[in-house]
């Protein structure tokens, strides 16, 4: 019999009645170090008490009127979100996949805009993970992801990660714009190195084409800058946003150049809940926190903190370990034990991690987390990866 919930998910048999901070806590009182924050969601931790204001004060006056109106909470965040980056226009969504949607239509309506309508092919690479919407799978293109589900929508094309030839063939009349993560999340914790995103920048104004970053990840501090981006120096035309945006409450967006926007006027594109006012109270919340002077610095000295101190588990679990890597608090455990194996030990000795592709644990924490605790996590993974040692 089918279960009342679409067996869709692999769950751990774990079930957590409340978070504080870094801290996930089931009903018998049992506490887990989150080194995941649902996904890279919980950027500020569990209960961060500034959300919780910033929710119930907007729970008391409007939680919905539809963009029939204007929404003094959406204006906000859209000013702050280009008051910070390249961007000089905003949309918001609900979620990672939707953000995906949009930047595909927005980069095919430049070019049809432009008198270009034939150029609406995309470029994206291998290991890239963009949601799970039509334009989601299509765009990463794995069997993982496609199988069953044709007629996958066109428009795609694959190239594999650090294929520079592979690259220059593929950008042709019909390229509309290329599509990466900074650092990709689900394959593996795969950062492009800083030239990489330099020359796609540069090969993007060669052609002309458009350069969309898939931030949904990367974003929202959790490489050490606002956006992973920054740390080339070199910004795109269009970037998706979701996951810490919301710091736990379901937002996205979409966030644009004046120039790659020029298509999208009234009428072309919308969502009901997109934007509404509960979720952009706690977003702008989230980002009052972040654009505080010290924020990103300490998380660029924690980053640093947990690296040193992952280097040396590492270096003591060879047989369990290959390597550490990533940037700032998205970081990865390369495996060379099974890393389900690494995940599930992890759980048995109270520390939640994610598996990405690659045989990659993934380390997501809430980018709050103190340093008291990431001695406690490191410990906790020491006693999980002795665990697995042993038992091999
Ligand atoms: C999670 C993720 C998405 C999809 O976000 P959803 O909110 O699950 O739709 C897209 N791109 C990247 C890089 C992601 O990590």
């Amino acid at each position: 019999m089918i279960p009342s919930i679409l067996p869709t998910y692999n769950r751990a048999p774990l079930s957590f009645e409340r978070g504080e901070g870094a801290w996930l806590i089931e009903a018998d009182g049992r506490r887990f170090l989150d080194l995941g924050a649902g996904i890279a969601v919980n950027a500020l931790g569990h209960a961060h008490p500034a959300l919780i204001a910033a929710l119930e004060a907007q729970a008391g006056k409007l939680w919905h009127v539809s963009n029939l109106y204007r929404i003094p909470e959406q204006q906000r965040l859209a000013d702050q979100l280009v008051g910070a980056t390249f961007a000089d226009t905003v949309f918001f969504t609900n979620s990672g996949t939707e953000s995906c949607e949009l930047a595909v239509k927005m980069a095919r309506k430049y070019w049809y805009e432009k008198g270009a309508p034939e150029r609406t092919e995309i470029v994206t690479f291998s290991g890239s993970f963009h949601g799970r919407s039509s334009a989601g799978i299509a765009a990463a293109g794995s069997e993982k992801m496609v199988k069953g589900f044709a007629p996958i929508l066109p428009g795609f094309v694959h190239v594999d990660w650090a294929d520079h030839d592979g690259l220059k063939a593929a950008i042709g009349e019909q390229t509309a714009a290329i599509l990466i993560e900074p650092v990709q999340g689900e394959g593996g914790i795969r950062p492009l190195p800083d030239q990489c995103l330099q020359g796609l920048r540069k090969l993007c104004d060669e052609h002309g084409i458009l350069l969309i970053l898939d931030e949904v990840q990367s974003g929202m501090g959790r490489t050490g800058k606002l956006f992973a981006h920054e740390w080339a120096g070199v910004t795109p035309d269009i970037m998706m946003v979701a996951k810490g945006i919301g710091g736990g409450f379901p937002l996205g967006a979409v966030l644009a150049t004046e120039r790659a926007a020029a298509g999208m006027t009234a009428g072309t594109h919308g969502s009901t809940y997109g934007g509404n006012p509960l979720a952009c109270a706690v977003g702008s919340a989230v980002m009052d926190q972040m654009l505080a002077d010290d924020f990103l610095p300490e998380v660029r000295r924690k980053a640093g903190l947990l690296r040193q101190k992952l280097e040396g588990l590492v270096a003591t679990h060879a047989g369990v370990f290959e390597e550490v890597r990533g940037q700032g608090l998205m970081l990865g455990l390369k495996c060379r034990a099974a890393n389900t194996d690494v995940v599930q030990a992890g759980y048995d000795h109270e520390v939640i991690t994610v598996p990405a592709a690659d045989n990659v644990v993934r380390l997501l924490p809430p980018l709050i987390l103190s340093d008291e605790e990431i001695t406690e996590a490191v410990r906790r993974l020491d006693r999980a990866a002795t665990h697995v040692a042993l038992s091999k």
